[in-house]
């Protein structure tokens, strides 16, 4: 893992990772819990004129505030949370975009994004085009006022050039959005390489534990975030305080368990490459990786997930089943490894890919019960 790690300054994110826990343990006062209190309330004392920045429950909570300054410190930018990915996806798209507008898509990344645009942004005058994530820093971006970046993509796993990719919607007069779940705060920081916003779906590895959905924005131009925080305000699209409240719970562990994940992640993938099973393997921390170049400049962890092509679905199938320790379900990011065929959802992928999600678990017992499964496919 150390030779393969990219020859980043970590002090920076490793800075912001010590102020988020700090802000986590901030407590006003002696007699203050140090762990952030969960409010619920749907509506605040609010004697005489309106004062104060509690009064109604769809408006404002002490428990978002807590958890959007300890996520606003991973970041380095304002945030705004919301109760899932897509919340904080179909939040931006409306804060932003007018009848009329252009925006550009990964064609390979998630695939709810373009189903949203297609179905809702579309009828209101919105017209989506699509770009292979691979393809999107030599397309022209004239003309889209988003340009809609997911990097590595899922599940492909493929890359952009950010920084470049910034300069050129910026020249463009275009916002460069970034979908950071794969990578997360931890694995790169986009608004540092000059994109306008992030949208995170935290129900992955931020949250971590497989039992909540939620999501934030975040971007340093005020404007924008008072903009996607007016969208959230009025239409309700608001996060539960519970669910804040696990959110932030499980920000106190999250680079322990992102750390974890990454060097697990980076010894399967070596391992996985030289199984005989295996016909395709892509990890942005393998040299074998078309963009592993990039990947070194521009992320500072690889992430925690492996794409792992075995000969035929019926070999996917029966290692899905031999395998004790990896859940066969969707999603990704949990402490606990995951994998699933693809293909079952419709992606544009081979029968025999599995995106391997994986887990916080002790290496040695977790490679053996892969490579078991894998020796009898
Ligand atoms: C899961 C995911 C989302 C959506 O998040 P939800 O919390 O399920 O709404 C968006 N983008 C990417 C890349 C994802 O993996």
């Amino acid at each position: 893992m150390s030779e393969e790690r990219p020859a980043m300054p970590e002090d920076q994110v490793d800075a912001r990772v010590a102020r988020m826990l700090s802000r986590i343990g901030e407590a006003a006062a002696a007699g203050a819990p140090i762990a952030p209190p969960l409010v619920l309330a749907s509506t605040y004392l609010q004697p005489g004129d309106p004062s104060g920045p509690y009064q109604y429950g769809r408006w404002s909570n002490p428990t978002w505030d807590s958890l959007e300054a300890a996520l606003g410190a991973l970041e380095d930018a304002a945030c705004v949370v919301f109760p899932s990915g897509m919340a904080a996806i179909a939040a931006v798209f409306h804060a932003t975009l007018r009848q009329g507008d252009r925006i550009l898509l990964p064609a390979d990344g998630y695939y709810t994004t373009r189903a949203f645009a297609e179905r809702y942004l579309g009828p209101f005058g919105v017209t989506t085009d699509l770009v292979a994530t691979r393809a999107l820093a030599e397309t022209n971006l004239d003309g889209f006022r988003i340009v809609f970046a997911e990097t590595p993509s899922n599940p492909g796993l493929d890359l952009c050039d950010l920084r470049l990719v910034a300069a050129r919607a910026r020249a463009a007069g275009a916002l460069l959005v970034v979908d950071n779940t794969t990578a997360t705060a931890l694995g790169q920081q986009p608004l540092d390489l000059g994109a306008d916003i992030t949208v995170s779906a935290d129900t992955k590895a931020i949250a971590g534990h497989s039992d909540v959905l939620f999501g934030h924005v975040a971007a340093r131009d005020p404007a924008l975030t008072e903009r996607v925080r007016d969208w959230r305000k009025l239409s309700g699209a608001i996060p539960g305080p519970f669910e804040a409240w696990l959110v932030h719970r499980s920000l106190a562990s999250f680079e322990l368990r992102f750390e974890r994940i990454c060097e697990n992640a980076q010894a399967l993938a070596e391992r996985l490459a030289a199984h005989p099973a295996v016909t395709q393997i892509r990890y942005p921390g393998l040299a074998t990786h078309p963009d592993h170049a990039l990947a070194r400049r521009q992320m500072r962890r690889f992430g925690g997930l492996v794409a792992v092509t075995l000969r035929s679905e019926a070999a996917a199938r029966s290692f899905l089943s031999a395998a004790r320790m990896v859940n066969d379900a969707t999603s990704f990011g949990g402490y606990h490894t995951s994998a699933e065929r693809r293909a079952r959802w419709g992606d544009p992928v081979d029968p025999g890919f599995l995106r391997l999600s994986v887990g916080c678990e002790p290496l040695e017992p977790l490679w053996g019960d892969i490579r078991r499964a894998l020796d009898t496919v």
